[in-house]
């Protein structure tokens, strides 16, 4: 069965909007796959006790066949295969960073994959996006909406939304 998928991407090294679009590239082609929504691209602050340059992040939601741990794997294939990410310094600088937010309405608690993401209701860099694309959605364990998640954002990490080159 397809399901309704949200992914966060983020690159905060090299050519960070190239990284993104390649990642949306190589996302798109998995299989059974299909992007079928992408926010605009966000440059934001790092949030977290490492000092680093800003990420560009963006919200992809996508329609997979794939199963979720399928989903995680194809994933890292693609941070670490693509990109060439080493897994070094924890909340450090990262050419690419894919994490499964929603997968449809499933809550997933294991150790090596949470789902709906634990932390992602903190943080403006994913709920910017993602209300972009869905404001409506309903968190299944918070009972709130993205868009009422995101109003409720304290002053956490400056984020920007990056106006299209072409109007
Ligand atoms: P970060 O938490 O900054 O994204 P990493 O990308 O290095 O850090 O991921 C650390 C681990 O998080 C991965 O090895 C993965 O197994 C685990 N993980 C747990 N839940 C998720 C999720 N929803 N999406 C992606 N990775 C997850
Ligand atoms: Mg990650």
């Amino acid at each position: 069965m397809e399901e309704k998928v949200f992914i966060a991407l983020g690159s905060n090294e090299g050519d960070r909007e190239l990284n993104l679009l390649r990642a949306v590239a190589e996302i798109g082609r998995l299989a059974g796959t299909r992007i079928t929504a992408l926010s605009h691209f966000y440059d934001t602050e790092p949030v977290g006790p490492v000092p680093q340059g800003n990420f560009l992040n963006a919200v992809a939601r996508l329609e997979t066949s794939l199963d979720p741990h399928g989903l995680l794997a194809a994933l890292q294939r693609i941070e670490t295969e693509v990109f060439r990410r080493k897994r070094t310094v924890h909340w450090g600088p990262r050419i690419m960073d894919l994490d499964i937010l929603f997968y449809g309405d499933l809550h997933i608690s294991g150790d090596d994959l949470v789902v709906p993401h634990p932390r992602l209701h903190e943080r403006r860099f994913v709920l910017e996006p993602l209300a972009e694309l869905a404001p409506d959605l309903l968190h299944p364990l918070l009972g709130k909406k993205m868009r009422e998640l995101l109003d409720g954002l304290g002053g956490t990490g400056k984020v920007v939304r990056i106006q299209e080159a072409v109007s």
